[in-house]
């Protein structure tokens, strides 16, 4: 079969289809639909870089793949690994915008941190991804990329064990190209991760929040609070000023009676802003009455912000305010570092201005 050869960068990535568009497609070719399953294990269970490998497919198929579809069109242009074996890629897409992804691992667990959107819009102000504003939402092929990248780092006998999406990016401000992604490797026969292993982190947005809650699906739902009242909280994450923390926290009440997952709050420890113990006490006051998990993020150092985090005795007080009203909580573990592990900060540097 004769086909025209598109620059592979211009294909479309074969894992931006749905099972059921990828039979379509087969059929197309004169193919059966349970090719759909032998081509969605190769992609996502035995870690192909090439079409040619799928060598169960009829020598035609492969062909035809690789003729109208792309497997990794973007370029890792860096590729750290830190002291405790995180590693993080930057990707640079077909229009040469930038993203990241990283791979953290710990004894039992696999994590992988995805990004959604080139820039983020919300501009919080400890954060290098919100600096430059946003570009453009990610594609779920491109979303889905990340993941795939990320899991042919890992050694044969190593799987991805947890998907947050936590990188660059507002990830319920594209949620028509998150969910499909997520969807897609939540099926059996793709990485097959439960959806209970997944996590969407949210600034807040109720809507979205809620139309989450809506689609019937068991992620878990992150909120990034940072701040306990409302004039610090617009202060550290400016999109608040037009939403207010009792939407927010209303519609994650709305998110855990529809799912029943618990909500985890993300408060990112910033030295002498957010961490005073009246901070700790007002937020145990929000988030008493609620099924509720804390999870406390010293700050991660951006060389072009002013924030530090907190000395380690100044968190470990305000995680003891939390326990004392009885909200469970934990400080997350440091991961990478000693590379740029901050959110958005590989990409500002590739964009000229970072350090
Ligand atoms: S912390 Fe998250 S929501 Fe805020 S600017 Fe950074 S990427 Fe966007």
């Amino acid at each position: 079969m004769n086909l025209p050869v598109l620059p592979t960068a211009l294909l479309p990535r074969v894992y931006e289809l749905t099972p059921d568009e990828l039979a379509a497609w087969c059929r197309s070719h004169g193919a059966t639909p349970y090719r759909v399953d032998q081509i969605r294990k190769w992609i996502f269970g035995k870690r192909i870089t090439d079409f040619a490998e799928m060598h169960d497919l009829p020598a035609a198929l492969r062909q035809a793949l690789a003729a109208e579809f792309s497997l990794f069109p973007a370029e890792v242009v860096r590729h750290q690994v830190s002291a405790d074996r995180t590693e993080k890629l930057l990707l640079k897409l077909d229009d040469g915008e930038f993203v990241e992804c990283v791979l953290m691992r710990e004894e039992d667990r696999r994590t992988i941190c995805l990004s959604t959107q080139v820039g983020c819009a919300m501009g919080c102000v400890f954060c290098a991804s919100g600096m430059l504003g946003v570009k453009r939402n990610l594609t779920t092929g491109e979303i889905l990329e990340q993941v795939l990248r990320l899991d042919r780092l890992l050694p044969l006998a190593e799987r991805i064990t947890n998907v947050v999406i936590m990188g660059i990016g507002e990830p319920l401000a594209n949620l028509k190209n998150l969910l499909p992604a997520l969807d897609s490797l939540n099926l059996k026969g793709g990485m097959g991760i439960g959806a209970r292993r997944i996590t969407i982190s949210t600034v807040g947005l109720p809507d979205r929040i809620r139309e989450l809650a809506l689609t019937d699906r068991q992620y878990n739902l992150a909120v990034s609070l940072h701040a306990p009242n409302d004039e610090l909280r617009t202060k550290l994450v400016p999109v608040n000023k037009n939403i207010g923390i009792d939407e927010i926290l209303a519609a994650a009440d709305y998110h855990f009676q529809k799912t029943g997952r618990r909500v985890t709050y993300e408060y990112v420890l910033l030295s002498g802003v957010n961490d005073r113990p009246e901070h700790a006490q007002q937020l145990a006051g929000l988030l008493k009455p609620r099924i509720a998990h804390v999870n406390l993020i010293p700050m991660n150092g951006v060389t072009e912000l002013p924030f530090v985090e907190p000395t380690a005795p100044r968190t470990q007080d305000f995680l003891s305010i939390l326990k004392q009203f009885g909200i469970p909580c934990s400080v997350r573990k440091r991961k990478g570092a000693d590379i740029d592990a901050a959110c958005g900060q590989l990409r500002l540097q590739a964009e000229g201005r970072g350090a």
